[in-house]
């Protein structure tokens, strides 16, 4: 049976299902929607208890999902993605050289051929990276050059599980794309958690010591990253 549980100004629709299990489960189905099923003798209070309880983990969840269904970002007219964490709209108009401009929160993308939007876009995003790139190196390295390492060197790649990885030995550190989605501050934590690596190249908790010198909120920015808030364009 369908049920909606209200927190605040969100409303969480679920399926319940009374079934013969032991506890209350719950899923996030792929396109999204809650199921849950409990034991007959279960209450409805309870089942919401145990909903409100993990509601952020459900929202994460969700959000994962819309975002998945939304993967086929293609730079066409009225789409939005994000830009250092906030909302970018983009518009089409026709002219007879390819051109981007980033206006507020409106990317203009004059073009002589619609078809070819994705390239344009791809190619800006690209510059628009790199450029950042030099800026997020420069202020994260600030805070982190007193310990002494070796600068290392940069690059960015397209990555799907990951927002970064660390060469400790090489000093190569090679860092997500999709992260000039993030708030600039996700995107220097993400940052400084790499250039930890260069001191510990483990998760142990030498490592975290370290890291929370530079990001004493490191969880709650965990949490931000796994949000599934941000829309990105690949
Ligand atoms: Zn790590």
């Amino acid at each position: 049976m369908k049920r909606t549980l209200q927190r605040g100004n969100l409303t969480l629709e679920y399926e319940f299902t009374p079934k013969r299990v032991k506890n209350i489960n719950l899923r996030v189905r792929g396109d999204g929607s809650v199921a849950v099923s409990a034991p007959r003798w279960v209450g409805k209070a309870q089942v919401e208890a145990f909903l409100l309880e993990r509601w952020d983990w459900l929202q994460a969840a969700q959000n994962r999902t819309k975002q998945r269904q939304q993967t086929d970002f293609g730079w066409r007219q009225g789409e939005v993605f994000h830009l250092l964490g906030q909302p970018v709209v983009v518009e089409h108009q026709t002219g007879a050289k390819a051109t981007v401009l980033l206006q507020n929160d409106v990317l203009t993308m004059t073009l002589p051929n619609p078809d070819k939007a994705a390239a344009v876009g791809e190619r800006w995003y690209d510059a628009f990276c790199r450029g950042e790139l030099a800026r997020l190196e420069e202020c994260a390295w600030a805070k982190f050059a007193a310990k002494g390492t070796a600068k290392p060197t940069l690059r960015l790649r397209w990555m799907t599980s990951r927002w970064g990885s660390c060469i400790s030995k090489q000093g190569k550190i090679t860092l997500n794309k999709r992260l000039f989605s993030l708030p600039t501050e996700l995107a220097e934590y993400v940052l400084l958690h790499e250039y930890c690596h260069l001191l510990h190249a483990d998760h142990q908790a030498g490592f975290y010591a370290l890291l929370e010198e530079f990001a004493p909120n490191r969880k709650q920015l965990d949490q931000e990253l796994k949000s599934g808030k941000y829309r990105f364009v690949r």
